[in-house]
C-alpha cells in the first residue's frame, strides 16, 4: 500500500453537509451559542433516550466531564484506577490532587481486575475509577460489590463504550457517575466534545453547575466550578451524528466480524471476542502479539505495518504508571503491574471505521500474515 494515502487508526464519520447548514442557519438566526442552547438541550434529552440512561450532562470534551465528575462527588484521598488506559484518566485524578492506586487488569479483556482492587484499599481510599478499555465492560457486579462493602464511590471512564449494553441495559447505567468523550477519534464523535452520566435530577444540576463555573443562578456560585460547556454549533453536530450512529456500529460490526475470520489460525496473534451477552459498539480492534510464538516483536510488526502506509497505534503503550508523573508511586512498580505490562508490550490497535474497506482490510491482514 505504498504511496496511497496513509491508513489511519480511525477516520471520523461526518454528518451530513447540507443538513448542517441548515443547522447552522438556525444558530445563525437565533444568536444563542452556548450556555445551555435549545440545541444542547435537545442534544441531552436525545441523548440520554438514545443510550438508555436517566441524564446526560454535555461537556466540550471527556477529561474536563471526568474532572468535573471527581470534583461532583467530592472525591479526595486515594483513588484506584488501571494504568491500562489513556493518560487521561489518570491526569483528572492528579487534577484534583488524588493520588492514583494503580492495580493490574484482567488477562482477557484489559479492564481493571477487581480481584486486585481489595488489597490496594486503604483508610484512604475514597473512590474506584476503572475503564470500559474498548468498550468491553468492566466486571461491573464485583466492582459494585466491593464499592459497597466498602462505602467506596465508583466512576467509571466510558470514553469507549458508547452505546455498549450489556444484558440489555447501558453500562452507563453502574457505578455512581460514568463519563464518554465525543472527540473526533471515538466512535461517536461531536468533533471533541464527552458528557457525564447521572442518575438523578440533583446530582445532573450539581453537574451542571460545575460545568458554568459553579454557578447555580445569576448570582449564586456553589462550587468553584470550571468552564466545560459544550456549545450549539457541536450540540446540533452531535444531533446529526445520532441519525447514523446504528449503521455506523452495524458497519463496524462487519469489520470486526471479518478481521477474526481472516486473522484467525495466525500463530500468535490473539483478538479479543465479542461477549455474548453484549452490544459491541467496535470502537477498537486490537490484536495482540506474543513474540514468543509470531516470527517478529509487536514492535517490528507495527513498524512493518506502517511501512506499508498502515498507522496502527499501540494503544495502551507505555502504560500511565510509566509517564514522570506517575512512576515513582510505589503501585507503578512493574511486579504489581505485571498482566498490564503484558497487554502494553503486545498490544497493536488495527484501523477501524465504518468506511474502511474490505480490500484494505484484506491487505492489511496479508501484511500481518
Ligand atoms: C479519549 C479518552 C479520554 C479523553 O477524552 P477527550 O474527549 O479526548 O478529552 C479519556 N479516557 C479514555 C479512556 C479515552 O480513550
Amino acid at each position: 500500500m505504498k504511496d496511497k494515502k496513509p491508513i489511519l487508526i480511525s477516520q471520523p464519520t461526518l454528518p451530513n453537509l447540507d443538513e448542517f447548514v441548515e443547522s447552522l442557519k438556525i444558530i445563525w438566526e437565533r444568536k444563542w451559542l452556548t450556555n445551555n442552547g435549545e440545541f444542547h438541550q435537545e442534544f441531552e434529552k436525545k441523548l440520554a433516550n438514545y443510550l438508555g440512561v436517566p441524564y446526560v450532562s454535555l461537556f466540550s470534551n471527556g477529561t474536563l466531564a471526568l474532572i468535573s465528575a471527581l470534583q461532583a462527588l467530592r472525591i479526595t484521598g486515594e483513588v484506584i484506577t488501571t494504568p491500562y488506559s489513556f493518560v487521561a484518566t489518570t491526569h483528572a485524578l492528579h487534577w484534583n490532587g488524588i493520588k492514583p492506586i494503580f492495580v493490574d487488569i484482567d488477562p482477557v479483556y484489559g479492564n481493571i481486575d477487581p480481584v486486585k482492587i481489595e488489597a490496594a484499599i486503604t483508610p484512604r481510599t475514597t473512590a474506584i475509577l476503572p475503564v470500559h478499555v474498548y468498550g468491553n465492560p468492566s466486571n461491573i457486579k464485583q466492582i459494585e460489590h466491593i464499592a459497597d462493602t466498602y462505602g467506596l464511590k465508583v466512576i467509571y471512564d466510558a470514553a469507549h463504550a458508547f452505546g455498549v449494553e450489556e444484558d440489555n441495559n447501558s453500562v452507563l447505567n453502574f457505578g455512581d457517575l460514568s463519563i464518554l468523550s465525543f472527540h473526533a477519534t471515538k466512535v461517536f464523535n461531536t468533533i471533541e466534545g464527552g458528557a457525564i452520566i447521572s442518575k438523578d435530577e440533583k446530582t445532573k444540576k450539581r453537574i451542571d453547575n460545575l460545568k458554568n463555573f459553579g454557578f447555580a443562578n445569576e448570582t449564586t456560585v456553589v462550587a468553584p466550578g470550571i468552564n466545560a460547556k459544550m456549545n450549539e454549533v457541536q450540540a446540533a453536530y452531535g444531533l446529526l451524528q445520532l441519525k447514523s450512529i446504528d449503521k455506523q456500529i452495524k458497519e463496524r460490526k462487519v469489520i470486526a466480524d471479518r478481521y477474526r475470520e481472516l486473522l484467525d489460525g495466525i500463530d500468535g496473534i490473539r483478538c479479543i471476542d465479542d461477549i455474548e451477552n453484549v452490544k459491541h459498539n467496535y470502537s477498537y480492534f486490537p490484536i495482540f502479539v506474543d513474540a514468543s510464538i509470531y516470527p517478529m516483536t509487536r514492535d517490528k510488526l507495527y513498524f512493518k505495518l506502517k511501512e506499508n502506509n498502515v498507522h496502527g497505534r499501540r494503544y495502551f503503550y507505555p502504560l500511565i504508571s510509566e509517564f514522570p508523573t506517575y512512576r515513582g508511586l510505589p503501585s507503578s512498580n512493574p511486579d504489581n503491574l505485571s498482566i498490564a505490562s503484558e497487554f502494553a508490550d503486545q498490544v497493536i490497535c488495527l484501523p477501524i471505521y465504518p468506511d474502511l474497506k474490505k480490500e484494505t482490510l484484506v491487505e492489511i491482514v496479508s501484511i500481518i500474515k
